[in-house]
C-alpha cells in the first residue's frame, strides 16, 4: 500500500488494549469486539476520510433514516492466520462487490473500494493480535452501512456511515440442527430485497423462526413465496442436499442470497469430482427422495459456521430424520475449505489474499 493511501485516513488508537481480559477459548459468537473501529461518513454526495478509532457507541439522532425505514445493510467476512502469522482475507473482492449491490437495491451511496479494502486491510492489521492461530479461530469482520440523514420523511437519505467493526470467532459445535420446511412464511419474494444483504430480511425471519424454535426446530428452510414448494435457503444460510451422490442447491435468484460460501463450495465440489447440480429442489423430491433412502444429507453453507449440518426435517407435522453418513460429504466439503482458508492446503483458485 502507498504512502498516500495510509495517509487518507485519520488514525486515533486506543490508548490500552481490553485483550488480556478476553477469554479466546470462551467466546460466544458476536459479542466482543476488537479495540478499534473504522467508520467513514457520506453527505453532500461524497466519502469523507474513513476514521479508524478506539471502539466506542455511536451517537445517533433519534430521527436518523435507519431507525424508521431500516436503510441498513452489511456483509459477513472473516480473517485467518496462518501458521507464519500472516493474516488472510477469503475472496473479500465478493463481499465487495455484494455490499455494493445491496447499497444499490436499497437506495444508498456505494462504497468506494478504497475505503472498504483498504479499510478492512488497515483495521485489521491494527488489531492483528486479536486474529488467533489454529484451525477454528477467526476473526469475525462485520462491514456495514446506515442512513444516517436526519428527518422522517419516507425517503431514501442523504447521509450514510459506513462502518467496520471486528469481533474474535471460534468455531464452535452448535448441536444438532433440526429443520422446518416453510409452509407460510417467506423470507423473501420476487422482486423483494432477499438477494441484498439487508438488516430487514434478517428481522422479517425472526418471528417464523422463533415460531420453528418453540417447536424444537433450529432453523426454518425456506421456500419460494409464490408456490412455497422450491427449498431455497437455511435460515441464514444456502443450502445444498445430497441426493445419492449428486449435490444440489437452488441457483440465485432475488429470493436467494448469492452466498461466497455456497459459490467455493460448488468450485471445490466439481474439483474433487463430486456431480453438483445447480437447480432448485422440489419439497415433492425432496419428501421422496428421504423415504426411498436416496436422501443422505442436508446442510446449510455460510461464512460463520462454513458446513453445517442437518439432521432431519418436519413437513407438514411429519418429521423425517436423515441417515448417520460413516463418512459425510459436508465434512469433507468442510475440511476441504477451510484448509484453503487456514493455508493448510494450496489455493488452487486463488481465493485467498494476503494483509
Ligand atoms: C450471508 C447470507 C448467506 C451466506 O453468504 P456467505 O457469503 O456464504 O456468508 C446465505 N443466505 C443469506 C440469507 C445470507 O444473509
Amino acid at each position: 500500500m502507498s504512502e498516500n493511501k495510509t495517509q487518507a485516513f485519520d488514525i486515533k488508537k486506543a490508548a490500552e488494549s481490553k485483550i488480556a481480559n478476553v477469554d479466546f477459548e470462551n467466546l460466544a459468537f458476536g459479542n466482543i469486539f476488537t479495540d478499534h473501529m473504522l467508520y467513514c461518513d457520506y453527505k453532500d454526495g461524497e466519502w469523507g476520510t474513513p476514521v479508524i478509532c478506539p471502539y466506542a457507541p455511536i451517537e445517533m439522532d433519534p430521527s436518523s433514516r435507519v431507525f424508521h425505514y431500516g436503510q441498513a445493510i452489511f456483509e459477513g467476512m472473516k480473517a485467518y492466520k496462518d501458521e507464519q502469522d500472516d493474516i488472510w482475507l477469503f475472496r473479500p473482492d465478493e463481499n465487495f462487490i455484494r455490499f455494493n449491490k445491496s447499497a444499490t437495491r436499497l437506495a444508498m451511496p456505494e462504497v468506494p473500494e478504497e475505503v472498504f479494502m483498504e479499510g478492512l486491510k488497515q483495521l485489521i492489521n491494527i488489531d492483528k493480535e486479536w486474529v488467533r492461530k489454529g484451525k477454528g479461530n477467526s476473526l469475525y469482520l462485520r462491514p456495514f452501512m446506515i442512513a444516517t440523514g436526519h428527518g422522517v420523511i419516507a425517503a431514501p437519505s442523504a447521509q450514510y456511515r459506513f462502518m467496520i467493526i471486528l469481533s474474535p470467532a471460534k468455531s464452535y459445535y452448535t448441536g444438532e440442527v433440526k429443520v422446518l420446511i416453510a409452509e407460510h412464511f417467506s423470507r423473501a419474494a420476487n422482486g423483494g430485497i432477499g438477494a441484498a444483504k439487508a438488516a430487514g430480511n434478517y428481522s422479517a425471519q425472526f418471528y417464523p423462526t422463533r415460531l420453528a424454535n418453540q417447536q424444537g426446530y433450529q432453523q426454518v428452510i425456506w421456500t419460494d413465496d409464490a408456490t412455497h414448494t422450491k427449498l431455497e435457503e437455511a435460515g441464514t444460510m444456502n443450502v445444498f442436499f445430497r441426493i445419492n451422490d449428486t449435490l444440489y442447491t437452488a441457483p440465485t435468484s432475488e429470493r436467494i442470497l448469492d452466498g461466497v460460501t455456497r459459490k467455493s463450495i460448488i468450485d471445490l465440489a466439481k474439483r474433487e469430482g463430486i456431480n453438483v447440480e445447480v437447480r432448485s429442489v422440489l419439497v415433492d423430491e425432496l419428501l421422496a427422495a428421504a423415504k426411498d433412502g436416496s436422501l443422505k444429507e442436508m446442510f446449510g453453507a455460510g461464512t460463520a459456521a462454513v458446513v453445517n449440518p442437518i439432521v432431519g426435517f418436519s413437513y407438514q407435522d411429519t418429521y423425517y430424520e436423515l441417515p448417520k453418513q460413516d463418512k459425510p460429504l459436508s465434512l469433507e466439503i468442510k475440511d476441504k475449505l477451510t484448509n484453503i482458508q487456514y493455508k493448510l492446503a494450496e489455493d488452487t483458485f486463488g481465493w485467498t489474499v494476503k494483509i
